[in-house]
């Protein structure tokens, strides 16, 4: 949705619309289905009364050429108010835009200016009715409150002008503006408050829009934050695998399981050889590029249940549920192949890096990861003794 501000929702005095007319089209949007429904009702009871009338007719002048002439004028005025009731449910939007009722309502006047001369003794009559229909255009018919106004205007000038034409003093012509003039004035008054009550309940069913919106974006944004609060929480900044928090967590759900299941379960310990030559000689920021590659390189081969964690500097941990210890030590085999073929590249120098890994197994004694770091920690410092670059077994006892 288009972001609206506050100041847009100006309304105009006279015309009663919004002064910004993307507001304005906005509003005519929101109400076209309801304003066409509503028009389309209005005209057909229009073209109702209309018809009723012309018995009116009958009555006063019978089979008369005077009564076919006001019966087809009536009748072609009754076809365009039907012709546009039935079209506006196709296009809606002209209920809104204005002109094609407008037109209609204008189209109907050389009725009432047909009248006097066909019917001289009406003039009172038709002065009322002609206030009636005035007050009518206002307030039942929707319409954009200038193309009324044009409406009432050229009602006015015909009654005036067919005032003149039948001889009337300018006293008289004075009485019948001061007649029109009521029931243009209240419907006037009437439509405008209609209209600017229309747009001040859609400002605010905007501006409410418009909170909720900001609301559901200031949601997002927290739903998002905590998410990536929660990753840091569980994570190693450099290396993005599991930190000592969620490692630990995700291992004792695993003990969990074991002990429920008696699922197996292997645990490993990963240190990196000559780590500190690596730093020595290419510097810290090298070294952590290179902690970087090796975290990616060891997942590898990991599927997506096992974990990896950092167990800080230079070492890391494995756990790998539904694992044996011979699956455990198959995988670190391939872990540590893996990593031998995997090459950093500095300054045109490529640089190889080697791990030594401790693969253990849960056993009943082992009450924590403690339990299993401890061994697997003895086998790792045997590994380091024997060589290097090795997978060393660390059998429960
Ligand atoms: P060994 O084969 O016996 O394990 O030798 P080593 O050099 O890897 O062992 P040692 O534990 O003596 O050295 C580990 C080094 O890892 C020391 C430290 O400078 C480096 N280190 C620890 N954490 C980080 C880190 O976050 N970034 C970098 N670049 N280096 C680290
Ligand atoms: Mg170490
Ligand atoms: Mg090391």
């Amino acid at each position: 949705m288009v972001d609206i501000k506050i100041n847009n929702f100006a309304i105009s005095r006279w015309r009663a619309e919004f002064v910004d007319p993307a507001m304005e089209r906005a509003y005519h949007l929101h109400v076209e289905a309801d304003v066409a429904q509503f028009l389309a009702r209005a005209l057909k009871l229009w073209a109702l009364l209309l018809t009723v009338f012309a018995w009116a007719d009958w009555l006063q002048l019978g089979n008369s050429p005077g009564f076919y002439i006001l019966s087809g004028l009536r009748m072609a005025h009754v076809c365009l108010l039907l012709c546009l009731a039935f079209v506006l449910p196709l296009k809606p939007h002209w209920a809104t835009w204005g002109w094609p009722v407008t037109i209609v309502a204008i189209a109907g006047y050389p009725l009432f200016f047909a009248y006097p001369y066909i019917m001289p003794d009406t003039g009172t009559m038709g002065l009322a009715i002609m206030m009636m229909m005035l007050l009518s255009v206002y307030v039942f018919v929707p319409n954009r409150l200038g193309l009324t106004n044009l409406v009432a205007l050229i009602g006015f000038a015909m009654v005036i002008l067919n005032s003149i034409i039948a001889g009337a003093t300018l006293s008289q012509l004075i009485l019948v503006t001061i007649v029109l003039a009521w029931p243009v004035s209240i419907g006037y008054a009437a439509a405008h408050r209609i209209n600017t009550g229309n747009r001040k309940a859609f400002r605010a069913l905007r501006l409410a829009e418009n909170t909720n919106l900001e609301l559901e974006e200031e949601m997002t944004r927290r739903k998002t934050l905590e998410v990536e609060l929660q990753r840091q929480a569980l994570t190693d900044p450099l290396t993005g695998l599991s930190n000592r928090r969620q490692y630990e967590l995700l291992f004792r759900r695993e003990l969990e399981r074991h002990r429920r299941h008696g699922t197996r379960l292997a645990m490993g310990m990963i240190d990196l050889d000559h780590f500190k030559r690596i730093n020595d000689e290419h510097g810290h920021e090298f070294g952590d590029q290179v902690l970087r590659t090796v975290a990616e390189t060891l997942q590898e081969p990991l599927r997506s249940c096992d974990i990896l964690g950092r167990f800080g500097g230079e070492e890391f941990i494995l756990i790998l549920p539904e694992a044996s210890l011979q699956q455990g030590i198959e995988v670190a085999e391939r872990m540590r192949k893996a990593l031998r073929s995997a090459a950093v590249i500095k300054d045109g120098k490529t640089i190889h890096i080697t791990a030594t890994f401790a693969i253990t197994e849960v056993c009943d004694k082992d009450e924590n990861i403690s339990d299993l770091i401890r061994r697997a920690d003895e086998a790792l410092y045997q590994g380091k003794r024997d060589g290097r670059d090795r997978v060393m077994e660390a059998a429960a006892a």
